[in-house]
């Protein structure tokens, strides 16, 4: 029997790993920046936090979770995205006896059972940050212009961001009440997720995947025309900061996010290349989830971005994702002293910090030569006696072909500067 990877998941293979490097490490240069530290949570919590976290009438808890008992009889279930994850650790750490506001971003694998289409994965990536103790808008603003800030430096430049404020449990309330009377004299029309929502969460219809082409649902009142006046204040400043900033953005009234835990600022960066999938990060304030998962309460705000989906973006607008990791130089040996010689030489310049190859396959000279030439190592030296003889090499570059006479122990400052 033949055993494959598993539908939705992905090796990321040598060829392709240098992209996700580079996004990684320039996502957390940004985010140190900025003041954010990086943390690592489990893999799988205890299933009543994402129930409790992410919102059991979301599509998320309902039908995509992957849940399972363990050997101990408990429900466990593998991290579908990474807030609930650290607003746990927050609280059971004890941050909030930490300077506010405490900042944490994170580079996490989620899993979440869905049908598989290009960006969409059973197990994917997000980068994502948290920030804890500020209402906002300023943290709110910034955090969107973290995003900016990283899509710039990996050099992505064509994306909209779209922003709405859902409001507050305050004019929510209102508003679901108004939700109501619209939807129901027309109930019958709407799939069986929507009715169960209308009774407990009648926002959530508006994202339904199903209905969303319906009049009905097109047509519903939006919280953006109907929040109260710190809302609308707050949602005002933010623009303002914004502005302030030249980050462009579009207020998109039909904007409500996936999950249940979001109030006031929402907003997500798209593109229109992904095909269906083109919410490429998507965000919002959370502050009362700190509350309902046991903390005191505390605002909150936070990010996270598909960084499949980004990598397809980055490549379908042509940016530059780097160059597959390469050794700096190979060394041809020409004699079996020549060898030993090399075993030392590699050991000694990889403790300077410069990467190094020799032969491992026992190849006569010709056929290192060809290794070398299509390794994509930058240069190349061939050792032999003579060489070990006067202590000079010739380090050739294999992109014009130059060499250079070099003595041994100059090599290690030489290549250093190369
Ligand atoms: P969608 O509406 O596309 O299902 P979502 O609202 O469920 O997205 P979030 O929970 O906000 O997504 O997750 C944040 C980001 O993670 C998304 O904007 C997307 O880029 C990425 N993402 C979510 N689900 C997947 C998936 N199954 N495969 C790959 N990336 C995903
Ligand atoms: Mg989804």
């Amino acid at each position: 029997m033949k055993i494959t990877a598993q539908k939705g998941t992905r090796d990321i293979l040598p060829g392709e790993i240098y992209k996700w490097q580079k996004a990684g490490r320039t996502f957390a240069d940004v985010c140190h920046m900025y003041g954010y530290e990086e943390i690592r949570i489990p893999t799988f919590e205890d299933t009543n936090l994402f129930q409790r976290g992410v919102g059991d009438t979301t599509d998320v808890v309902q039908k995509e979770m992957y849940t399972f008992e363990d050997k101990g009889g408990r429900s466990i279930t593998l991290r579908p995205e990474g807030t609930a994850g650290v607003v746990r650790s927050y609280i059971e750490n004890g941050m909030a006896s930490l300077p506010m506001p405490v900042r944490l971003f994170y580079d996490i694998t989620a899993f979440r059972y869905e049908k598989m289409q290009k960006g969409r994965y059973r197990e994917f990536h997000q980068f994502g940050l948290e920030s804890f103790g500020s209402e906002g808008p300023e943290i709110d603003a910034e955090i969107i212009s973290v995003v900016n800030v990283f899509f710039k430096r990996m050099g992505l430049n064509k994306i909209s961001l779209h922003i709405n404020s859902i409001g507050c449990p305050e004019c929510r309330k209102a508003y679901n009440e108004l939700l109501k009377e619209h939807f129901r004299p027309h109930l019958d029309t709407l799939c069986e997720d929507c009715r169960n929502r209308f009774e407990r969460n009648p926002m959530r219809i508006i994202d339904c995947k199903v209905d969303a082409e319906k009049d009905i649902i097109k047509n519903a009142p939006r919280q953006i025309d109907h929040l109260c006046d710190p809302c609308r204040e707050h949602f005002e400043l933010l623009k303002k900061r914004l502005d302030n900033m030249s980050i462009p953005y579009v207020v998109d009234p039909n904007i409500v996010r996936g999950l249940d835990y979001y109030t006031r600022t929402v907003f997500e960066f798209v593109s229109e290349n992904v095909g269906t999938q083109g919410t490429i990060c998507g965000g919002g304030r959370y502050d009362g989830l700190v509350e309902s998962l046991g903390g005191a309460p505390t605002p909150g705000i936070g990010f996270a971005m598909g960084v499949e989906r980004f990598l397809l973006e980055a490549e379908a607008q042509g940016v530059d994702l780097g160059s597959p990791n390469k050794v700096k130089i190979f060394f041809v040996s020409m004699s079996d002293s020549a060898r030993d010689k090399i075993s030392k030489l590699c050991y000694e310049l990889r403790l300077a910090g410069i990467g190094c190859e020799q032969d491992l396959m026992g190849r006569a000279f010709r056929a290192q030569m060809k290794y070398a030439g299509k390794s994509g190592i930058p240069y190349m030296a061939v050792i032999g006696d003579d060489e070990l003889a006067s202590g000079e090499i010739k380090v050739k570059c294999m992109e014009d072909g130059n060499e250079t006479t070099v003595k041994i122990e100059d090599l290690a400052a030489f290549l250093l500067e190369k």
